[in-house]
């Protein structure tokens, strides 16, 4: 069997498959399937082959769909990496995916030189020693095998909370992914999907599994996120979908983009908490804003919002997608009830099967109820989901427990209060202290005295930091060691 790329090709060549977001230039099914047997044929002849690990170390652009496309024709796994690690992590995430042969840009190949001993080609013109992609003829190759169970593709975490870790994910983990978040958010066929979300993660990557599925197209921008440029963008290529973190969504409507953003119809936003704030500005500016909540490990979304459950159930994430099973327990993994915190356990056909070459780490965050999501949550009756923050994060000063997404809650709602981090530091006399990073306000005082009407007193911060922005990772969630470090250092 083919992949279905080359199924998709056969029954609608004519429709428009990838759409180069900068200059407008469309490509169809059709082409992009002989695109792509020319780049795996090319890849083919540099050495990848079936099972081998294909590293792709580049910034979100047209081109990346064809790669992702051209591993799976060639039955090798994807191993996207993040364009801003710097060389020594770069080589640390190389050798722990066993990448085989490794794949970069211009703008990277500095870094892929410096960090890899094995075959580098590039798909620009080459500035050191990688081999340009567009001087190798093509040779005929083997095809992969198509199951439900073979590796397409090892992501690493964002590693928010530690070292990045490998995570699996099968052709059916994409599949069923695609097919259920298309059905949540009610894809149609000539929907356009924008991306300019990195595509070294998850979220980045699903709109280009989504749209071979249903024959949709993607508008891929290059380069980095600029609110303005993309607003343009969105505007010239026609499109009617994309998907943001929260800041990158709060930036487009701050730069003016309510119309753009209002003739979507749908804007995923995920990856991080999405402020009720944010929620409300949406719905005033028309915007449809679908909150979603997922991970690497579950092939990004695991629950999605419409904007009538938010309206219902301001800060949902919405009931979980289809064929998607959350259940939320105590540390005993026995099921809370409706309306109690508890982690989050996620089961389904979306879960990978596992952190590569780590039985340990895939032993530990499995049990009885599935793929245990180190989030704390608690469900409605209706089985709607709210994510409250991450077990690790708990704070725990002079014995009492502190959880500080409520803290960040309290925080934000101060009128100056752009943005807030709240964290535990080490403390001599109460074990840990909580301290806080304030984005938006001259002075911390008045926002202390805010939250003291509104918090118990162990919870207010005992120290405070302001701050031009938080630190954050490329898929916009908050850099948690970077921003506990900044609450460490002395204040200048
Ligand atoms: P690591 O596991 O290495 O620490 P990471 O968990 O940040 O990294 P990702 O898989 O990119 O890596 O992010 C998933 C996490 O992001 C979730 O486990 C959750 O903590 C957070 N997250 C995603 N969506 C939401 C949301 N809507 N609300 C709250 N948190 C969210
Ligand atoms: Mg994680």
């Amino acid at each position: 069997m083919r992949d279905w790329l080359a199924i998709r090709a056969r029954a609608t060549p004519a429709s428009t498959a990838v759409v180069d977001a900068a200059s407008g230039r469309s490509t169809s099914y059709g082409d992009l399937d002989d695109e792509v047997e020319h780049l795996a044929g090319q890849l083919s002849a540099f050495g990848v082959g079936v099972d081998d690990h294909l590293g792709v170390l580049a910034e979100t652009r047209p081109g990346f769909v064809r790669l992702v496309h051209a591993a799976n024709r060639l039955g090798a796994v994807l191993v996207p990496l993040n364009v801003r690690l710097t060389a020594r992590e770069l080589d640390g995430t190389l050798d722990a995916a066993d990448v085989d042969t490794l794949i970069c840009t211009a703008e990277t190949e500095p870094t892929a030189t410096e960090a890899f001993d094995g075959p580098l080609a590039t798909v620009d013109q080459p500035s050191e020693g990688a081999r340009p992609l567009s001087t190798i003829d093509p040779e005929s190759f083997e095809l992969g095998s198509w199951t439900r169970d073979c590796t397409a593709a090892l992501l690493a975490t964002s590693g928010t909370t530690g070292g990045p870790k490998l995570v699996e994910l099968t052709m059916g983990n994409l599949a069923a992914s695609a097919a259920a978040s298309s059905w949540r958010l009610g894809v149609l066929p000539d929907d356009r999907w924008y991306c300019t979300l990195p595509m070294y993660h998850m979220g980045g990557l699903a709109p280009v599994y989504r749209s071979v599925l249903y024959g949709t197209s993607v508008a891929v921008s290059t380069g980095s996120f600029d609110p303005e440029g993309s607003l343009a963008e969105m505007d010239r290529v026609g499109a009617t979908a994309t998907s943001l973190v929260p800041t990158m969504c709060r930036e487009l409507l701050e730069a003016d983009g309510e119309a753009v953003m209002a003739s979507l119809r749908f804007v995923l936003v995920g990856g991080a908490p999405t402020p009720d704030s944010l929620v409300e500005t949406a719905r005033e500016a028309d915007v449809s804003l679908y909150p979603s909540y997922g991970m690497t490990e579950t092939s990004s979304q695991i629950a999605t919002a419409s904007p009538t459950q938010t309206r219902e159930a301001l800060g949902t994430v919405g009931s979980p997608l289809m064929f998607t099973r959350v259940t939320t327990v105590d540390s005993d993994d026995v099921p809370v009830e409706p309306g109690a915190s508890g982690e989050i356990v996620v089961s389904g056909p979306t879960v990978t099967p596992g952190y590569y070459d780590d039985a340990e780490a895939t032993e530990d965050a499995f049990g009885p109820h599935g793929f245990h999501t180190g989030d704390a949550g608690y469900r409605d009756e209706s089985g709607k989901l709210w994510v409250l923050n991450r077990l690790t994060d708990r704070i725990i000063t002079g014995g009492e427990n502190v959880d500080p997404g409520e803290v960040v809650d309290v925080l934000r709602d101060y009128p100056d209060v752009e943005d807030a981090f709240v964290a535990g530091v080490p403390d001599d006399r109460f074990g840990q202290r909580v301290a806080a990073l304030l984005v938006g306000p001259d002075s911390a005082e008045p926002v202390e005295q805010f939250a003291r009407d509104r918090l118990a007193g162990f919870k207010i911060p005992r120290q405070w930091r302001l701050v031009d922005a938080l630190p954050r990772t490329a898929s916009g969630t908050v850099d948690r060691a970077a921003a506990t470090l900044l609450l460490e250092e002395p204040d200048t």
